[in-house]
């Protein structure tokens, strides 16, 4: 019928402008690096902050001792403690919760929110059992992964850039982030000190880094997306201090507001992006990431909803509720193997109150949400191949050692959205060629970021 071919003309416009051949890829690769050089040349010099993350050495394994790891960067937030034992006895033992953030404190204010934290935190030290072993005459120390753009002053310091993945709390920008949690530490009565503040990707970087030597670069695909790694110290043209002694410095990109001409964006990507909160930001992030991929999908059956009745003749009113569609839930359409689909045929229903959907609607869905999914599992791919690129790890070097390289992946996304991690590590090897691609592995570091943050802790102490 017309409707049909209406909505399937939507459909393949939308997948035309996805598109990301190999050629598309490089192009985009390339423009990374380009950023990466810009952004560490000078201060503002690319839409890549390149951050300064202080940390100029990774973990060695001989760290020991308590050390606590709190997590706030998207929608939970993780307590950690874990007691070090040093190169033999490595992680004795680790314990963690988590909660959720109330709504609410996403978008109140710094006190509010901080409290919370702190609050959270305190219930957590108090459960601390006779596992954990805290040196006589030590105050506790903590680690702390703050997932927002930060600039650092030192290794436990820093002020707030902005705010992203939904958070708003305008008076915390510009604020030091740290000051602001030792103050609700304070007044909830915890006394730890914050040994090191640091990003999720530095904290992946880091805990990769304790079980693998191999480990140059971490990248995390949440609710947002973000990635780090070991530049080389002289590399830095904008880094005025010291050089540090190991002559490597760890930078967080801060990728998600990469953005280039070579993006395949799209209408609906405009739209998502100007009825966001950071309006302009976080372009990458934005066609990417776990907090913003079902709501593409959802754009896109509402066009085709209204201007082709996809849904019959009256447009599915959810349909119009931004983010009412989320990842998780496209990841199920998606990876629906039943001969009837029936997962889709449920989630189009209970989602969106969409009830008797035929076996090519709900293949249509599935269309959908597979080009969305391969678009943003590409490029994070072309951003992995832009880093391996400024690090001259992309080709297999004439008569050299074969150096490993590894990439510690996390995040919701990565993990639970098999077909995106899988085409995302297709396309990576499909970029590098066979032969380098037998050195580069893309490796799945689950929760690292939490040992990597008390890892940091332990390497900061005030106590030698
Ligand atoms: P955060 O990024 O908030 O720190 P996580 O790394 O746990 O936390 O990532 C959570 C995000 O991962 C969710 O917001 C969601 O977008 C995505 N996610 C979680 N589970 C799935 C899933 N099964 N399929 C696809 N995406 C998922
Ligand atoms: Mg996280």
């Amino acid at each position: 019928s017309g409707r049909w071919a209406r909505a399937m003309a939507i459909l393949r416009e939308f997948e035309d402008k996805c598109g990301t051949s190999l050629g598309k890829l490089r192009q985009v690769a390339d423009a990374m690096t380009v950023e990466m050089h810009a952004g560490l040349a000078s201060e503002g010099g690319s839409k890549l902050k390149m951050l300064i993350s202080f940390v100029d050495n990774l973990p060695t394994g001989d760290e020991h001792g308590l050390f606590y790891a709190l997590d706030l960067g998207g929608t939970n937030f993780r307590v950690l403690r874990v007691q070090l034992g040093g190169r033999e006895r490595r992680v004795v033992k680790q314990e963690f919760t988590e909660v959720s953030i109330p709504q609410p404190l996403m978008v109140g204010c710094s006190d509010d929110l901080f409290d919370f934290i702190a609050a959270e935190l305190a219930k957590f030290v108090a459960t601390e059992g006779e596992e954990f072993h805290l040196a006589p005459g030590r105050q506790r120390e903590l680690g702390f992964t703050f997932s927002f753009p930060v600039k650092q002053a030192s290794i436990a310091s820093g002020t707030l850039l902005n705010w992203t993945k939904g958070f708003s709390i305008d008076d915390a920008v510009g604020q030091d982030v740290v000051a602001e949690l030792t103050k609700a530490m304070e007044r909830k009565g915890v006394d730890m000190r914050v040994a090191a503040l640091v990003n999720d990707t530095i904290g992946t970087l880091a805990g990769g880094r304790y079980f693998n030597n191999d480990v140059v670069a971490a990248v995390i695909l949440g609710t947002g997306t973000n990635a780090a790694y070991v530049e080389r110290a002289h590399a830095i043209p904008k880094w005025h201090g010291l050089l540090p002694k190991s002559g490597e410095m760890v930078i967080n990109m801060e990728w998600g507001n990469f953005r280039s001409s070579h993006l395949p964006l799209t209408e609906y990507d405009h739209s998502l992006d100007l009825e966001s909160l950071n309006v302009g930001e976080q372009i990458f992030e934005k066609i990417i990431s776990g907090m913003y991929l079902g709501d593409i999908v959802r754009r896109v059956l509402l066009k085709m909803a209204e201007e082709a009745a996809f849904f019959g003749d009256v447009v599915p009113a959810k349909l119009r509720v931004p983010f009412i569609l989320r990842t998780p839930e496209m990841s199920s359409m998606h990876h629906d193997t039943s001969s009837d689909l029936k997962v889709v045929g449920a989630k189009l229903k209970d989602i969106l109150g969409i009830t008797n959907t035929s076996l090519k609607t709900r293949r249509a869905v599935v269309e959908l949400c597979n080009i969305v999914a391969t678009r943003g599992a590409r490029l994070s791919a072309a951003g992995i191949y832009g880093i391996l690129k400024k690090l001259g790890r992309d080709v297999v070097k004439e008569g050299e050692k074969q150096q490993k390289t590894v990439i510690a992946m996390d995040g919701g996304l990565f993990e639970h959205y098999k077909k995106f991690s899988q085409c995302l590590e297709d396309s990576l090897k499909e970029l590098l060629g066979d032969e380098a691609a037998d050195n580069v592995i893309v490796e799945h570091a689950n929760d690292g970021s939490g040992i990597g943050a008390a890892l940091l802790a332990a390497s900061h102490s005030q106590y030698p």
